[in-house]
């Protein structure tokens, strides 16, 4: 993880010492935060839909 050398902007110490409610809010989301933290679910789920039309037409012409 890098959140440990984020510095806080309200408290100027690093956000993984949790000193102030920022550091803390930023820490969870930080920690909360997955490879597919960026994608949200109505994303996967057209990516989901894609794969089924895509699977489909490969089952139709084979
Ligand atoms: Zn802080």
């Amino acid at each position: 993880m890098t959140y440990d050398r984020l510095v806080c902007a309200n408290c100027a110490a690093p956000v993984s010492q949790g000193r102030c409610p920022v550091c803390r809010a930023n820490r969870e989301r930080l920690q909360q935060e997955s490879p597919f933290a960026g994608l949200n679910p109505m994303a996967l789920i057209a990516l989901l839909v894609v794969l089924v039309a895509a699977l489909t037409v490969i089952a139709k012409a084979a």
